[in-house]
């Protein structure tokens, strides 16, 4: 019998809901259970390739090509398995079968309504996500009372009445402690357990976001009023790591009480693996300081990181791995534009330019790639930043002055990045969603290179987001230059990873492998990465 759990949200956005989801799922995977930990999207897109990450965070990919919430990414990251598209869902998706159904009279003349029909393919779609596995953790995105996201606690509700001994509902929300009073106030958690209860659900947990850590006192209050037994209540408060958290919630026995409540067989947790991870990242290690120059960092008088979580997660794992602390600078690149690259880069161990779209900030970023490859400093291009050392190596070393990218030039005279064909036809017919070249390719690793050197093995598979490519045309006027191709699709056709063989480390994949980094198998590409900006 599957088992499903319901994570909402209540107070306030931005409560850490997936990481709490994502570490629920470590707990219970460590448990020997097989976890399927989904994501709720309450947006009308149908996958998130086709929001702006300064709205939404990063975009992030599974194997199987979905453009998914970051929150894949933490889950991945949390119990080192791959998702897949079953483990997000949007309301666009809902609806757009719902109606793909209603057009092919699959409703045999009923009258399609939001309950049960929305209803129950939101539940068909939890539980695919939930064949072959044993639990479900279905984080619901929003907060509680919000008019778009209704459905789905419907669908929560609905669940939990058909199946009272299979599902779990668990509430987040935020406990904050007004400047002026100076005491951690339940009220608002209260009021939105009360819109929960209002909507049919009961949650079995609630758990305390705050600053502080929650007391006692408080405890009794929420459970009072939230008509739940007060170890039912847990304290989760900011930490100096995310991935204190699994320790967190099973220090308080949340695993232990959602396996019982499950009726799941008493569970014994060995979390001494995550011990030793947090052992290490508290620990005094020397550090390794790693410029990211990205454009989507400034939100008007906020710095966003946000967009470039995987990535800053995986220099982080491979920084643990290499025995360091990483000091990561978020650089926007019109910092860059105005001061210049020796200015404002001068002093990093080390260069990462992750991936992006359009023009902003292009030329500075090429300059900042230039930097790098004179000044020795270890490099790290991701995807645009392959794109963009390409045009900067085509540029000043080969000597192809007017080098670009057909993304942001189409009628420069030498494009040596151009749009892949089969993405040609579907951008002339504006099919833009879902539609790059995505999810996980093989890829084959050449001879002597760092990448083989790095991977240890030279068939290699790593995921893809992009429209544009390496343009064949100018491989042997590079190469003779001193690029070294260092990885290509097995049949040779499409260049995935360029390298410079004279350089410390300077290497630009087509591909993003932060992806694929989790704290307990940090990526080798970074690994190797910060290995070379360690010395
Ligand atoms: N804009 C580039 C392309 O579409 C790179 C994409 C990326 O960095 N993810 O090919």
């Amino acid at each position: 019998m599957t088992k499903y759990i319901f994570i909402s949200g209540g107070v306030i956005s931005g409560l850490g809901k997936g990481i709490t989801t994502a570490s629920l799922s470590a707990i219970l995977q460590n448990n020997g259970y097989k976890v399927s930990p989904m994501k709720v999207d309450m947006y009308l897109n149908i996958d998130a390739g086709t929001i702006r990450p300064i709205e939404h965070g990063e975009v992030f990919v599974t194997e199987d090509g979905l453009e998914t919430d970051q929150d894949l990414g933490n889950y991945e990251r949390f119990t080192g398995e791959p998702l897949h598209r079953v483990n997000y869902m949007t309301t666009g998706q809902v609806y757009a079968e719902v109606l793909r159904k209603e057009r092919s009279f699959e409703y045999e003349g009923e009258d399609v309504e939001a309950i049960p029909h929305v209803t129950d393919e939101i539940i068909r779609r939890i539980k695919m996500a939930g064949e072959d596995k044993e639990i479900v953790l279905i984080e619901l995105g929003g907060t509680v009372g919000e008019y778009q996201n209704g459905i789905f606690f419907e669908a929560a509700r609905i669940l939990k009445m058909n199946e009272p001994e299979n599902v779990v509902h668990i509430h987040v929300a935020y406990l904050p402690v007004p400047g002026h009073l100076g005491e951690m106030k339940t009220k608002p958690a209260q009021q939105s357990v009360r819109i929960l209860n209002s909507m049919g659900i009961q949650p079995d947990f609630v758990i305390g976001r705050s600053e502080q850590p929650m007391d006692q006192k408080r405890k009794e209050k929420i459970a009072l009023f939230c008509n739940i037994p007060t170890e039912a209540v847990i304290g989760n408060p900011d930490v100096e790591s995310i991935y204190q958290i699994p320790l967190l919630l099973a220090e308080q026995n949340l695993g232990f009480m959602v396996c019982e409540k499950l009726g799941l067989k008493e569970i014994k947790s060995d979390l001494s693996l995550w011990k030793k991870l947090v052992k290490t990242i508290k620990s005094d290690l020397p550090e390794v300081k790693i410029a990211v120059v990205g454009k989507y960092f400034g939100s008007g008088d906020y710095m966003l990181s946000d967009v470039y979580i995987s990535v800053i997660e995986a220099i982080k794992h491979a920084s643990w791995a290499n025995g360091k602390k990483p000091v990561l600078t978020w650089i926007d690149s019109d910092d860059v534009e105005k001061q210049g690259a020796a200015k404002i880069l001068g002093g990093f161990d080390g260069i990462v330019v992750p991936g992006g779209f359009g023009e902003r900030g292009i030329e500075a970023t090429i300059k900042a790639i230039q930097y790098a490859r004179e000044n020795q400093v270890p490099y790290l291009g991701l995807c645009y930043g392959m794109q963009l050392a390409t045009i900067e190596f085509a540029r000043n070393v080969a000597g192809i002055k007017g080098a670009h990218t057909e993304e942001i030039d189409p009628k420069a005279k030498d494009l040596v990045i151009h749009i892949m064909p089969d993405q040609q036809k579907k951008m002339l017919k504006q099919e833009y969603g879902g539609t790059m070249r995505l999810g996980a390719w093989p890829c084959k690793l050449a001879k002597g290179t760092k990448s083989l050197e790095a991977y240890g093995q030279a068939n290699i598979k790593e995921r893809h987001r992009h429209r544009y490519e390496f343009n064949n045309d100018y491989k042997d006027q590079l190469e003779k230059a001193g690029l070294k191709i260092a990885g290509t699709t097995p049949d040779g056709k499409l260049v995935e990873i360029v390298e410079i063989p004279d350089h410390p480390f300077f290497v630009g994949v087509q591909f993003h492998p932060e992806f694929q980094s989790t704290p307990f198998a940090p990526h080798p590409l970074f690994k190797a990465f910060i290995e070379a900006a360690g010395k």
